[in-house]
C-alpha cells in the first residue's frame, strides 16, 4: 500500500510513518515527489494496519496497490523517474543514447568505437566484457582484461560506461570498473543476480526476456527496486513472435504500456531486435517517435570482423548520419538529446 502524506508535511510526519510501517513488519520506501511525499509500505497488508497509518497527523490517505509490482508502479511514484549518470541526464524530456561495440575485443577497437560514437552524440559507451552465446564454442568475452579496458576508455573519454553482469558473483568485480549494470535479456529472471545489483547504488539497465510478458518484466525491475535500488531502466530489445524475417520482433507498443503503469525510464535496443544492420536506423526512430527515453546502438568500426552480432553493428559514418535524425526528431518532441 502507499500512504499519501498531506502536501506540506515535515520530516516529522516522514519519521512518524515509517516507524509505524516498521512496526508493522512492513518495509518503508520513500518517494519525494514535486509536490507531496509518499511512502510505500511493502510487505504483507491487513486492513488494520490502513486504519493505524491513516491515523498518524500528516496523512492524507492509504490506498492498496492493486498491481503485483509496487515499487515499479506510477501508483507509488506519479513522477517519471528522472537520473543522472554522471555528467548525463536519463528520463523523462531527454533522449539518451548509449553506444559502443557489442563486445570489448581490444583497446584499440574500444578507443576508435568510442571516439566516433562520442564525437556523433552519445553520451554514454557500452561493451560486453561477459558474453551471453548461445554457443559455449562462441567468443564469450574478455571478462575482467575487458573491464579494464572499457572503464580507461570511458574515463579518458568522459563518458559513463555500461556492462553487462551475468553471475550474482562477479557484482562486486563489475561494480569497480562500471557506472551501469546492464542484465541481459536471458537474465530477466535470475532473481538472484536482480537481488545482488539491487542491493548496490548504481543504475541497472534491465533488458525484456526473450519470451517475457510487460508484467514479469516489471516484477524483475521490482526485485531491484525492493532491495533499495531506485534507479533501474527498462529497456525493449525485441520478443520471439513467428515473424522470422528479424531475429527478433521489437515490441514498439511495450513503449507506451511500460510508460503507462510505471514511472521508469523505457530504452530501446534496436541491435538486437533486429538483427540486421539496415533495420537499426528506422526502429531507432520509431522508438523515439513512440516515446522511447533513450536508445542503445551498437557500433563497430569493422563489422565484417567482429567477434559477436557484426551484421548488426552500424558503422560509426551511419550511427553519425543517425544520430543527426535523432536529433532532429527530438528537437521536434521537445526533447533534449543527453
Ligand atoms: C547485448 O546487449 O550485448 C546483449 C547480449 O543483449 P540481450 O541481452 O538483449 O541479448
Ligand atoms: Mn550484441
Amino acid at each position: 500500500m502507499i500512504v499519501i502524506l498531506k502536501s506540506g508535511a515535515d520530516d516529522n510526519v516522514v519519521e512518524a510513518v515509517v516507524a509505524r510501517i516498521t512496526e508493522l513488519g512492513l518495509a518503508p520506501h520513500i518517494s519525494r515527489g514535486r509536490f507531496r511525499t509518499i511512502i510505500g509500505a511493502i510487505g504483507e497488508e491487513h486492513p488494520e494496519s490502513i486504519q493505524l497509518l491513516e491515523e498518524i497527523t500528516g496523512v492524507e490517505r492509504v490506498v492498496p496497490i492493486m498491481k503485483p509490482y509496487k515499487l515499479a508502479s506510477r501508483e507509488f511514484h506519479p513522477d517519471s523517474s528522472v537520473f543522472k549518470i554522471g555528467n548525463v541526464t536519463v528520463g523523462e524530456g531527454f533522449v539518451t543514447v548509449i553506444a559502443g561495440p557489442c563486445a570489448i575485443e581490444s583497446e584499440e577497437l574500444m578507443s576508435e568505437v568510442a571516439v566516433s560514437v562520442k564525437a556523433a552524440g552519445a553520451s554514454i559507451l557500452r561493451g560486453g566484457a561477459y558474453k551471453p552465446r548461445t554457443s559455449p564454442y562462441a567468443f564469450q568475452g574478455l571478462g575482467e582484461e575487458g573491464l579494464k579496458i572499457l572503464r580507461t576508455v570511458s574515463d579518458r573519454l568522459g563518458m559513463p560506461a555500461i556492462t553487462e553482469v551475468m553471475d550474482p558473483r562477479d557484482v562486486d568485480l563489475v561494480e569497480r570498473y562500471t557506472d551501469i549494470f546492464q542484465i541481459g535479456a536471458r537474465n530477466m529472471q535470475n532473481y538472484n543476480l536482480l537481488m545482488e545489483v539491487g542491493k548496490t547504488r548504481k543504475p541497472v539497465f534491465l533488458k525484456r526476456g526473450l519470451s517475457a510478458p510487460i508484467k514479469e518484466w516489471l516484477m524483475s525491475a521490482e526485485y531491484i527496486l525492493s532491495q533499495g535500488n531506485q534507479q533501474v531502466i527498462m529497456c525493449e530489445r525485441g520478443i520471439r513472435t513467428f515473424s522470422d524475417e528479424t531475429r527478433f520482433t521489437l515490441d514498439i507498443s511495450a513503449i507506451p504500456v511500460v510508460k503507462e503503469v510505471s514511472h521508469l525510464p523505457v530504452f530501446v535496443d534496436p541491435s538486437h531486435a533486429s538483427g540486421r544492420r539496415a533495420l537499426v536506423a528506422p526502429l531507432a526512430l520509431a522508438a523515439v517517435a513512440a516515446g522511447g527515453d533513450g536508445l542503445m546502438i551498437e557500433v563497430h568500426s569493422c563489422p565484417d570482423k567482429a567477434k559477436c552480432d557484426g551484421p548488426q553493428a552500424l558503422l560509426p559514418e551511419s550511427f553519425l548520419e543517425l544520430m543527426t535524425s535523432i536529433g532532429k526528431l527530438a528537437r521536434l518532441l521537445n526533447k533534449q538529446v543527453s
